[in-house]
């Protein structure tokens, strides 16, 4: 399948884009929940800039990269998009300030060392960075974010910073799981932020949860966010 010109990616949409925005719709009923409050994130990493262009004709206003690299050089190519940039993968510290620069919202603050150089790159550009905070739900070794004893403290000791907004969490669930499993993980998520925002008004509602796989069960459980790339774009190439 050659699907790396803008109209490649425009027809593959076509059928993808309706597919995925009527699972979240379906999924959101089901759950008693209003389809509008989940906003669908279009993850374009590991596709090229025409992927970009044609999400955003398409009316996918909201895209996802996981690397510094590619997603500066995604917007050195095309300019300032009608859209934002929710920057979804681990941040190197010395890569923190283009991180900010590069993003309108970043989804992975999973540390404390990370939140407090994207705090000073925003103190910096004198404007404070919209930010979800990363927990690590499933206890895999491999995942990064925010986990054990010490969390809740952490986290709020992130949220005090003037020079992050903190908009929610954000977690990711084991990559092969049955659906309890998942279940578990997301719901554990919403109670966290249930937990923290009946003590702090400084860490906001949304929960940034479910990817291809996952999204309904994500949605059940309270996601306000999904980060969607295989299941609109195809899969990725390896490079
Ligand atoms: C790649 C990625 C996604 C999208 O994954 P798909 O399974 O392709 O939908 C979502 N979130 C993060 C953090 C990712 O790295």
């Amino acid at each position: 399948m050659t699907v790396a010109t803008v109209e490649g990616y425009a027809s593959l949409l076509e059928e993808t884009l309706p597919r995925v925005r009527a699972r979240i719709t379906e999924a959101a009923r089901a759950a008693g929940r209003d389809p509008s409050a989940v906003t669908l994130v279009g993850v374009t990493k590991g596709h090229p800039v025409e992927a970009v262009q044609a999400a955003l004709a398409a009316g996918l206003h909201d895209l996802g990269e996981n690397r510094v690299g590619e997603l500066e050089g995604k917007r050195s190519a095309l300019g300032p998009i009608p859209g934002r940039w929710h920057f979804i993968g681990h941040i190197q510290s010395r890569k923190a300030g283009r991180a900010v620069a590069a993003s309108d919202v970043i989804h992975s603050i999973d540390s404390r060392k990370l939140a407090g150089k994207v705090a000073r790159a925003a103190e910096e550009r004198e404007e404070p960075m919209p930010v979800l905070v990363q927990v690590n739900t499933s206890g895999e070794e491999a995942k990064s974010g925010l986990e054990g004893e010490r969390l809740v403290e952490e986290l709020h000791e992130i949220a005090e910073s003037p020079w992050l907004r903190v908009i929610g969490l954000m977690t990711m669930a084991p990559f092969v799981a049955e659906e309890r499993v998942l279940a578990k993980t997301f719901g554990g998520l919403r109670a966290l932020s249930e937990r923290v925002r009946s003590v702090t008004e400084q860490v906001g509602p949304e929960l940034s949860m479910g990817m291809t796989n996952d999204l309904e069960i994500a949605i059940r459980e309270g996601s306000t966010m999904v980060r969607i790339g295989t299941a609109l774009f195809g899969e990725r190439g390896t490079a």
